[in-house]
């Protein structure tokens, strides 16, 4: 395994391997890497000839009040974990090699971007979208893997492969979670002993609804007001909203593939979970 730190590297090492018809794997990740991370990676070996994975804590989608600076940065384990699951490459750039002085341009997703996360976060899938992109253009995969986790993250990425054109496939993951139910995340490193209890509340009033929706309920009010009532480990609720699974706007009714996210805090820590259900 390699480590390359500049983009202008990575593309060398990406062109030469695609010219010579091997098959790129990508799974890009901002570290601090657990089994949600590592089943991206290992999906990007077993598909692949060769398997790429990024570790960049990408300042674009960080608010000036937001945890970039606390974010959990653990190179060493991460640099095994990458190594156990048999990547070729860690692309780990350096903040200037991705954004030199006088960087000005970013790549704006729209419809799929708006609502939910973006409501609290509205910087953030600009950044995401951007560093992406960025990420594309030197590692120059044949696939892309992505956690469902993040869902909107991955509606906005497939609109962005397919509405420029990349020629990327992207690879959407199922939650890796813990054995009580929790999704896994980097951020939950920030929970104290009680919130971690009470964080599975999430994933709970989830799976709560999914037991309504298999049994016929297609109402999302009743829907997300089920969830709300379930939430009670949770001190402030960010959003629960029932969306259309690709174009992530709201439904007021289950008529196809649809998604049921929730973000809340528990304690400071805000937390994402979701569940797809196809009628
Ligand atoms: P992050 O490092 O948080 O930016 O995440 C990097 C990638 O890992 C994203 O595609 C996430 O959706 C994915 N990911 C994060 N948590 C999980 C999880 N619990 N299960 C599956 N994929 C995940």
């Amino acid at each position: 395994m390699i480590v390359i730190r500049t983009p202008e590297e990575m593309r060398a090492w990406a062109f030469e391997q695609r010219g010579a018809g091997r098959s790129i794997g990508f799974a890009p990740t901002m570290g601090a890497l657990h089994a949600g991370h590592v089943s991206l990676l290992e999906a990007a070996r077993a598909q692949n000839d060769l398997a790429v994975t990024s570790i960049f804590v990408n300042p674009t989608q960080f608010a000036p009040h937001e945890d970039f600076d606390a974010y959990p940065r653990t190179w060493e384990t991460d640099s095994a974990k990458a190594e156990a699951a048999g990547m070729d490459v860690i692309f780990a750039p350096t903040a200037s090699s991705m954004y030199p002085d006088g960087y000005s341009t970013y790549v704006t997703v729209e419809g799929v971007s708006e609502g939910l996360c973006s409501k609290s976060r509205p910087h953030f899938f600009r950044g995401v979208a951007t560093v992406c992109t960025k990420l594309f253009n030197a590692v120059l995969p044949t696939r892309a893997y992505f956690g469902q986790k993040d869902a909107q993250q991955c509606a906005v990425i497939k609109r962005l492969v397919r509405d420029l054109g990349l020629g990327i496939e992207i690879v959407e993951m199922p939650i890796a979670r813990e054995d009580d139910g929790l999704a896994m995340s980097s951020r939950n490193a920030y929970l104290q002993n009680g919130e971690r209890e009470r964080a599975q509340c999430l994933s709970k009033a989830l799976r709560e609804a999914e037991a309504l929706m298999r049994d016929g309920e297609r109402d999302t009010a009743r829907l997300t007001a089920a969830v709300r009532g379930s939430l009670t480990g949770a001190d402030t609720i960010d959003y629960v909203e029932l969306v259309d699974a690709e174009s992530m706007q709201p439904v007021d009714a289950i008529a196809g593939p649809v998604t049921l996210a929730v973000a809340a805090y528990v304690g400071k820590t805000r937390l994402l979970d979701n569940i797809k259900f196809i009628p």
